[in-house]
């Protein structure tokens, strides 16, 4: 999508959202080049309010650091994300890691009592941020999305309550102003393999640490199949010495189920447990 008609795609997110409340799950991927960001993710033990004033400051650095910068929230009971986007300052992904472990330093000399090695996530600089206002699914669940906090600049701290929803889309936005898009599908398929995944991780009892999605496609109109490294089968309840399991995820009348399924000739899958799959789920994979 060329950067001209991103305003108007904005335009209809936005209207779907007012009109219908529909949900999206959209991820900004990372482009050649794309607008500074960072990604800050405290957990149980939140930053206060006064802390957080300080490490919005040592960030910002009166501007040093790219300009401006626009701070959105994600908050749940025990945990708080942080999206701070620079929109003046362009950056590609080696200098974006360079920018962020100078930050990282300064953090941690001028902000105690925080483990920022686990709070700065740098692997969003090589796949991209999910968007103001998208949700997110964790563990099978809708997370809450990340809304506007506020602007820091030369003035202080501005509210954005003023701003409308698609501008603060634009603002938001991780692409640069002349960006001429290069879709990639690896990015969109591995946050469905990922929510997958995490809906297996939830239901499937045998689920190992390491075992995961591989990837997912559509067989038809009322099919998915959904791959894994994992040899734990569910008919013969135990681990088989080569063989990977899969998933079929099939709609019977109204309800979608999983099922797992093995390349064994002894096992009958036709045994195998079967698991509700919720909606949302599935509309998110029919996204593919
Ligand atoms: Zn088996």
């Amino acid at each position: 999508m060329p950067r001209k008609d991103l305003n108007r795609f904005y335009k209809h997110l936005v209207a779907e959202m007012h009109t219908n409340d529909t949900h999206f799950h959209l991820v900004e991927q990372v482009q050649q080049s794309f607008r500074f960001f960072l990604d800050l993710d405290f957990g149980k033990h939140f930053a206060t309010d006064d802390d957080l004033k300080t490490i919005f400051r040592v960030i910002y650095d009166d501007g040093k650091r790219g300009g401006d910068m626009f701070i959105s929230l994600c908050a749940r009971e025990e945990k708080l994300g942080i999206h701070i986007v620079f929109p003046g300052h362009i950056t590609d992904v080696s200098k974006a890691s360079v920018k962020c472990s100078e930050i990282f330093d300064e953090l941690k000399t001028n902000v105690s009592g925080y483990a920022w090695n686990e709070i700065i996530d740098t692997k969003p600089y090589r796949s991209g941020l999910r968007q103001l206002y998208s949700f997110k699914f964790v563990n099978g669940k809708e997370d809450v999305p990340y809304v506007p906090y506020c602007r820091l600049w030369k003035g202080g701290y501005t509210p954005l309550e003023s701003c409308n929803r698609v501008e603060l889309l634009e603002t938001f936005s991780i692409f640069p102003p002349d960006l001429e898009f290069k879709p990639k599908v690896v990015p969109k398929k591995l946050e469905v393999d990922n929510v997958l995944d995490a809906f297996i991780r939830r239901v499937y009892r045998g689920w190992g640490g390491s075992d995961t999605v591989t990837g997912v496609r559509r067989v038809s109109e009322r099919k998915f199949q959904a791959f894994t490294n994992s040899r734990f089968c569910a008919v013969v309840n135990g681990r088989h010495r080569s063989n990977h399991i899969w998933f079929d995820i099939e709609r019977r009348n109204t309800s979608w189920r999983l099922k797992a399924r093995c390349h064994n000739e002894t096992c009958d899958s036709n045994d195998a447990k079967e698991y509700p799959v919720p909606p949302s789920l599935i509309k998110f994979i029919s996204s593919l």
